[in-house]
């Protein structure tokens, strides 16, 4: 049988400790990230009642009262009081300990000394940042606000980041009980600490919960891969590295643009990093590193890497693949402390370990916003010719003609970039202001130029009953899903997961119905 029992407590009354901790924040001397937390924080601080502190556990700071069994008095004291002040007998001490989040409360000071005097305690307090979970705003940010400001005159800390929760895919708390746990230590194991590390960074969307699956750890795996490949390519090319005649040689269009790009993502990391957007600073050195060093820089630097009749514009593509891969690895550091370092030991470097070498700056006249436009031109061109050969499924070991009509103001850029236009989409490259499309060519509009591929020799009539096909799969399947997503039933009840991953296969089928119509377009006129 159970039976309720009466016992006296200890309490605070903190409603004047909590006014100063709430005006602390209103005043912006302690900032919650996300905002949104500052609701949670002011709901529990303005609507505060007297704390009970005292817990009947063994273990714990005590109590500091003591009992005169003698006359009955009770005695509070900073100091352990030796005899009663009252009758002068002798004293117990009160048996009970203090609420865990009541010592908790004390930790950012009494780490650090506290109630001595310590140059630890006077160079860290108050700390800058302070990094924890959102279910705990009030038991611990709070108390430790409100002791701090309290005890040591002062705010504890000037940000408190609150994290993520990590959840399963499904967007399940994890728990043991029902086997949904991942363990770090074997995700580590199976797919490295740098991917997992970096899927975290790239899920911690502000005031969101991570939903983690294996999918996607397994693709920051390829992009720890990519890298390693990147840096194998850099490294197996390096022969005859030479900064000072790197330095006669004037760069090349791709040299400028890759450096201003690279200046952009300095400046996108280090303003997510500020913010505390980590999801935004990693995206930021993963779209770079990924769809631009190695997407096209890498593939454009082979050219004068394997080209042996230009020792000047060589030397200057090696400084500049080294610069720029140095330079992003010291970026990538805190997402992929490892790999970075593992490949920045091998590179050309200043300094013991990447660990304590300068993280990046960016300086805004090191964006080039001309070489920006310009090379996005270029990289237009060849992504059409690409999309075409893609989606008539033409190998890219095929060699096509194509012909640009350019307009007046990239005629010479195409020119100046005509030979990188070659290689990059394996076309025979034709300028001409003044062409008209011929038959059997597929058609790109760029800007204000347009592009026609050649396609003689490739079996359109085969070509465009492919692809009508499988629009018509696709009418269907987009059909299906919006009358799916028609269904209040549908809507209302299933999982937001369910109804979310339908609205994303639909804006998919959308997607690629529409893709499919403009290249049938580009079919039915080529075999006009
Ligand atoms: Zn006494």
């Amino acid at each position: 049988m159970v039976e309720p029992l009466v016992s006296k407590q200890w309490y605070v009354n903190v409603k004047p400790l909590a006014e100063a901790a709430l005006k602390a924040v209103r005043e912006g001397r302690i900032k919650l990230v996300p905002r949104t937390a500052t609701k949670t924080y002011y709901h529990w601080m303005e609507n505060i009642r007297p704390w009970c502190i005292s817990r009947q556990l063994w273990w714990g700071h005590r109590i500091p009262a003591w009992h005169c069994d003698r006359d009955g008095s009770v005695h509070v004291s900073r100091e352990d009081p030796t005899a009663c002040p009252q009758c002068g007998g002798p004293l117990r001490q009160d048996p009970d300990t203090l609420d865990t989040w009541f010592s908790s409360g004390l930790w950012p000071f009494s780490t650090l000394g506290w109630p001595d005097d310590t140059p630890e305690l006077r160079t860290y307090y108050p700390t800058s940042v302070l990094i924890t979970a959102p279910d705990i705003i009030f038991f611990w940010v709070a108390r430790m606000a409100m002791f701090g400001i309290h005890v040591m005159k002062e705010v504890p800390f000037r940000d408190v980041y609150l994290h993520a929760i990590v959840r399963d895919a499904e967007g399940q708390k994890m728990s043991k009980s029902q086997g949904n746990v991942a363990d770090p230590l074997e995700v580590m194991g199976k797919f490295g600490t740098d991917a997992f590390r970096f899927t975290l960074a790239a899920l911690a969307a502000q005031g969101r919960d991570i939903r983690i699956s294996e999918e996607r750890i397994q693709g920051y795996r390829n992009f720890a891969n990519k890298i390693w490949n990147a840096s194998r390519l850099v490294l197996s090319n390096l022969d005859g590295y030479d900064p000072a005649l790197a330095k006669k040689t004037a760069p090349a269009l791709a040299d400028v643009w890759i450096e201003s790009r690279l200046a952009a993502a300095i400046a996108e990391v280090r303003d997510g990093l500020r913010r505390y957007k980590f999801n935004e600073a990693a995206s930021a050195v993963y779209q770079f590193l990924w769809h631009e060093f190695c997407d096209w820089y890498l593939e454009i630097a082979k050219l004068s890497l394997y080209r042996a009749e230009s020792p000047g514009q060589r030397a200057r593509t090696q400084v500049t693949l080294v610069t720029v891969l140095e330079t992003t690895l010291r970026l990538l550091h805190p997402f992929m402390p490892f790999i970075t370092e593992e490949i920045w030991q091998r590179l050309p470097h200043k300094g013991e370990s990447i660990m304590i070498a300068p993280f990046p700056k960016a300086a805004r006249k090191q964006r080039n916003a001309d070489a920006e436009r310009q090379m996005s031109v270029v990289m237009d061109l060849v992504t059409a010719v690409r999309n075409i050969r893609g989606e008539m499924r033409i190998t890219p070991a095929q060699t096509l003609g194509a012909t640009v009509r350019p307009s007046p103001d990239t005629r010479d850029l195409y020119a100046a970039n005509s030979a990188l236009i070659e290689t990059l989409a394996r076309v025979r490259l034709t300028i001409d202001p003044g062409a008209a499309r011929p038959k059997n060519s597929a058609l790109a509009v760029i800007g204000g130029s347009e592009l026609y591929v050649d396609l003689t020799g490739v079996d359109l009539a085969a070509e465009r009953q492919r692809i009508e096909k499988e629009i018509h799969r696709l009418d269907e399947a987009v059909a299906f899903g919006r009358k799916k997503l028609e269904r209040p039933e549908f809507v209302e009840r299933a999982p937001e997961e369910v109804v979310a991953r339908e609205r994303e296969r639909l804006a998919e089928n959308e997607g690629l119905h529409a893709k499919l119509v403009a290249s049938l377009a580009w079919i039915d006129d080529g075999a006009r």
